[in-house]
This record gives structure tokens, sequence and C-alpha cells, in this order.
């Protein structure tokens, strides 16, 4: 039996990464990032480390902020005010989730659409999905990346989306639209499920639910991209079932596959959002 390929984000991460330090070096300023982060959540405490990480090993300027999460949303909103008039301030990226008393949308709306390096803002939803030039957000643009760099053509393509956030499903839907993909998007009201993913030639999955997607629910020879990250007794799964391997023909890792490219993107937002902000977006 042949396995699927794996697809790995490290690998194409390092590709983008090679490519930002080349438009850097050609940069007469340095870009700059602003991580704010409530609370001690775990996860969003090592997502946050890693941002950071990635940031300043790339030669960016990145500096995290950490508020209790007592904060209150309207001491959020002014120092985001602050961020947004700082001029020395390319990107600005709030972790998500936000603890209960803060209105999540109202905090992502307060980001300036310049330096929304997430893509939440609803000015960026919009030209996500108007066509237009803007900040889009980071692990839907990591999926198609990771698909171009492996050469999956997309044009015309029998894509489902499992899934419907903001965050990944939706915006990925987008995307995928301007690539010229036939896009179907399903969710936990959908009927029939499996019967929906087996037409995918090229099946993402974000749902959250380790290990949902069996081999019965895919198309033989198609390319799986698993968003997932589930943590399960102190391992990371993905929301696909290893057995999957047995019927695609590519296949990205949990870890190692999304996880990388999205925070790669989000260098890459970092640096398109300090152009955006000197020169404009192009006409
Ligand atoms: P989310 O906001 O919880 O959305 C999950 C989506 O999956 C919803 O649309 C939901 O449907 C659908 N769903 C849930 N259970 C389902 C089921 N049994 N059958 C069909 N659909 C189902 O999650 P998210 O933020 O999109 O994240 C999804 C996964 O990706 C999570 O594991 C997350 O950790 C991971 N993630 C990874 C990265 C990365 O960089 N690797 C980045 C972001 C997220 P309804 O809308 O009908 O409720």
């Amino acid at each position: 039996m042949t396995l699927a390929r794996t697809l790995s984000g490290h690998e194409v991460a390092e590709t983008v990464y090679r490519e930002l330090r080349e438009t850097l070096s050609s940069l007469p300023f340095v870009p700059s990032l602003r991580v704010i982060r409530l609370g001690e959540d775990p996860a969003s405490v090592s997502y946050v480390r890693l941002k950071d990480k990635r940031a300043r090993e790339l030669g960016l300027l990145s500096q995290v902020e950490v508020f209790p999460a007592d904060t209150p949303e309207e001491a959020l909103l002014g120092r985001i005010e602050a961020l947004n008039q700082d001029p020395e301030v390319d990107g600005i990226l709030v972790q998500l989730p936000l603890p209960a008393h803060i209105r999540t949308e109202r905090v992502l709306e307060a980001i300036s659409p310049l330096k929304d390096v997430d893509g939440f803002h609803p000015l960026n939803v919009g030209k996500l999905w108007s066509g237009g030039e803007g900040l889009f957000p980071c692990t839907p643009l990591g999926v198609v990346h990771l698909l171009k760099h492996y050469g999956v053509e997309l044009r015309g393509k029998e894509v489902v989306v499992l899934g419907r956030s903001n965050i990944v499903g939706k915006p990925l839907a987008g995307l995928l639209l301007r690539e010229d993909a036939t896009v179907t998007v399903v969710h936990s009201r959908t009927r029939n499920l499996p019967e929906v993913t087996r037409r995918a030639e090229v099946l993402v999955v974000a749902v959250g639910r380790p290990h949902l997607v069996r081999k019965e629910w895919v198309r033989p020879g198609a390319i799986v991209v698993d968003v997932g990250v589930n943590r399960v007794e102190g391992k990371l799964l993905g929301d696909v079932h290893p057995e999957v391997a047995e019927v695609a023909s590519a296949l990205t890792p949990v870890p190692g596959g999304v996880g990388p490219m999205t925070v790669a993107m989000l260098m890459a937002n970092t640096v398109k959002a300090a152009l955006l902000r000197r020169h404009g977006a192009p006409r």
C-alpha cells in the first residue's frame, strides 16, 4: 500500500522566510509587530511566544504586551488606539480567545485595518470577498500557499472546506474562490457529510474534533489538508484520522503542517502591512 505524500509546512515556511529575508534586506526600515496578550491561557502563552520568537529570528522588531485577564475592555481599546497612532508600529495582533467580559468584535474592529495582521477587521474581510488588496487571515493564507508550493492547481478543482469559522473556514473559502476553485463549505448542520467530503479533490478540514475524518470520507487520490490542532492527553492530534493516508495522495501532518504556515504568513502580513501603510494598496 502506498501512503499519502506528506506536505510539510516546515519546509514551505522556510522558503517563505527566505523570501521575506530578501525583501527585508532591501527595505530602508525594519517592520515592527506588536502582540497583545490578556491573561495566562497556556495555549495563548505558547502561541504568542512562538510568534515573537519567529519575528525576532527573521529580524523584525517584535514586542509582546501582556495585560491581566481582568483588564477592562475600554483599557484594551485605549491601548489599541495608541498603537494605531504610533508611527513605529506596523502590525498589531491581539491574541484570541479573549476573556469573556471583552467583546472580541469590538476589539477586532478597533485595530486599524492597515495594521490588522490577523486580517479579521471587517474592512479586510470585505476586501477578501470583493477581490481587493488587503490583509487576510494567516491560517487560510498558509493553506493556499502550501498547496501552491506543492504544485496543486486550484483552478476549477472541487474543493471542500469542512468548518465555517471566521478564522479559518470562511476566509479560506474566499481565498479559494479567488483561486478559481469550485468551493463547497460544510459544517455541523450539513447532511450526509461524508458523501459531500468524498466529492473533494482537495479537502481542507478545520473543525477542532480529533480524528473526525475517516478514510471513508475521502475520495481516493484526494489532497487533504488538516488544520485541526487538538490537545489530547498531552499529544497534538489533527482533525483527520491517520488512516486517511491510505487513500489520500497527499496529506499535511499535525504538528508540522498548517501550524508553521500560519506563523510564516503572520510574518509575511507584517511586512505587507509595513509596505501598505507606507505606499498604500496597489490600485
Ligand atoms: P471553530 O471556530 O470551533 O469552528 C469549527 C467549525 O467546525 C464550525 O464551523 C463547526 O460547525 C464545524 N464543526 C464542528 N464539529 C463538527 C462536526 N462534528 N461535523 C461537521 N462540522 C463540525 O474552530 P476554528 O477556529 O475554525 O478551528 C478549527 C480547528 O483548527 C481547531 O482544531 C483549531 O485549533 C485549529 N486551528 C489551527 C490553526 C493552525 O495554525 N494550525 C489555526 C487556527 C485554528 P458550526 O459552524 O455548524 O458550529
